[in-house]
């Protein structure tokens, strides 16, 4: 029995047993499509569809908004969700597609929304029939998020929008967006509203995605222009011009430190090959058992194996600092963990990805789906997608400025 296991309540310990039989029985398996590295990056329609099916049946036996009220389309449970996620964990299932509705548009839109609304967009966006995009960014507006352009002007009951966002990842799946802008242009923080808007059926009525290539030439994320978009005042949250208050509650849900866990499935290998997994120092040393260095395994390089030991050690030294996450007296910022979390693995997976290079010499540069390619061009691709990963969710130099300033309680930087 596991640590976790231990602790459950008994309703806990009924619902554990459940997921575990459910899981049992219920695996999808390996979808015939290639799946991207994360959901992110996802534009084939057929792996979507894969991975919208299995979230949908997650959703049915109860394993996806356990923690949401029924009326809701949750579970009507309580500190559920992070047993559910523990358990596919355990049994290696594909990640869930709908990310961005999960982690951050649920929680905001459960403590902003109005009830009618909730209970309209909830249930289809915990079973991943809708996706659900951010719409924060725009060209003058990624770190100085409150200098949003995006205007929302008032016309009776509805708002008529005009903007232009960038960087909208899944906009060119989703059906819905949680957006940030401006309803007040003398009041930087305080002329800020947030809405939910239905960008899909929007398409023909003034919405425009228009997706970007990536440099791994994948399709992650888009611009989406407003050109007098007309949505429904019931569609605001909270107040007008509280805005900013509730863009707070996503960002603290983004950056893993609100009070509603996320549905976080995954696990399950993209490749047979366990080895072509690229966040892991152990297969990372499995790969350089497999390629040759100068007519011997790479693994037998001593400037190769310090590496490994290096990133080992930070590896570790991460995994240690996650377990104060569970002691109350060393969290007294409810940031500390969550920003160092960030900061640390998008950097250090990063370095992780960059030895895979060397240890891959010349072969490093045949790409995905080259037959010659180690590891399927996994390396490669992952190595390319982590510098976005140092960028999404706020840049690492802004969340260093975060913990130094709210954290550690340092002057304000210039
Ligand atoms: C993979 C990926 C997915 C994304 N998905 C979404 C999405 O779905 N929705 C969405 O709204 N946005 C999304 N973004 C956008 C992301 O939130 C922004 O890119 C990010 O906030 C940085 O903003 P920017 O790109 O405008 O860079 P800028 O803010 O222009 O920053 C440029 C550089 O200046 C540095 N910098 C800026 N200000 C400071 C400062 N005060 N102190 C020190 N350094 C500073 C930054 O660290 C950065 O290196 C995504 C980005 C990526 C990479």
């Amino acid at each position: 029995m596991s640590d976790a296991e231990r602790k459950d309540t008994p309703e806990q310990a009924e619902f554990r047993a459940h997921c575990k039989d459910w899981l049992e029985n219920n695996h999808p398996g390996r979808p015939d499509v290639r799946l991207p590295q994360g959901a992110l990056e996802l534009s084939d329609p057929d792996a979507l569809a894969y991975l919208q099916s299995w979230q949908k049946s997650a959703y049915d036996a109860g394993m996806i908004g356990c923690d949401y009220p029924k009326e809701f389309g949750g579970g009507g449970r309580e500190n559920c969700q992070a047993i559910a996620n523990q358990e596919m964990q355990r049994a290696k299932t594909p990640y869930l597609p709908n990310v961005i509705g999960m982690g951050m548009a649920a929680p905001t839109i459960f403590f902003h929304a109005q009830d009618d609304v909730k209970a309209e967009v909830l249930p289809k966006l915990l079973s991943g029939e809708h996706i659900w995009c951010q719409g924060f960014s725009e060209p003058g507006a990624g770190s100085d998020l409150a200098n949003q352009q995006t205007f929302a002007e008032r016309d009776g009951d509805n708002w008529v929008i005009n903007g232009h966002k960038v960087w909208t990842s899944l906009a060119h799946f989703a059906e819905w967006m949680i957006l940030l802008c401006r309803t007040n242009k003398d009041d930087k923080y305080n002329g800020l509203s947030y809405f939910v808007v239905p960008i899909r059926e929007n398409l023909d009525k003034g919405i425009t995605v228009r997706p970007l290539i990536k440099m791994t030439g994948e399709t992650g994320f888009n611009e989406v222009l407003f050109d007098s978009v007309v949505v429904d005042d019931r569609y605001r949250l909270d107040e007008v011009g509280a805005g900013w208050k509730v863009a707070m509650t996503t960002l603290a849900h983004e950056r893993g430190a609100g009070p509603l866990v996320t549905p976080a499935s995954g696990g399950m290998p993209l490749e047979e090959d366990e080895s072509a997994q690229t966040s892991s120092v152990y297969a990372l040393i499995e790969l350089a058992r497999q390629q040759e260095r100068h007519g011997k395994s790479a693994a037998d390089d001593p400037l190769i194996r310090d590496e490994l030991m290096q990133i080992m050690i930070r590896q570790q030294a991460f995994n240690q600092n996650l377990r104060r996450a569970g002691i109350p007296a060393l969290n007294d910022h409810p940031m500390r963990i969550p920003l160092q979390f960030k900061l640390v693995a998008t950097e250090m997976v990063q370095d992780l990805q960059n030895i895979a290079y060397e240890i891959e010499g010349a072969a490093s540069t045949l790409y995905v789906n080259d037959e010659n390619s180690p590891a399927s061009g996994r390396w490669k691709l992952a190595y390319m997608n982590s510098f976005g990963m140092t960028i999404a969710a706020g840049a690492n130099e802004v969340q260093r400025n975060i913990l130094g300033e709210r954290v550690l309680g340092m002057p304000k930087s210039k």
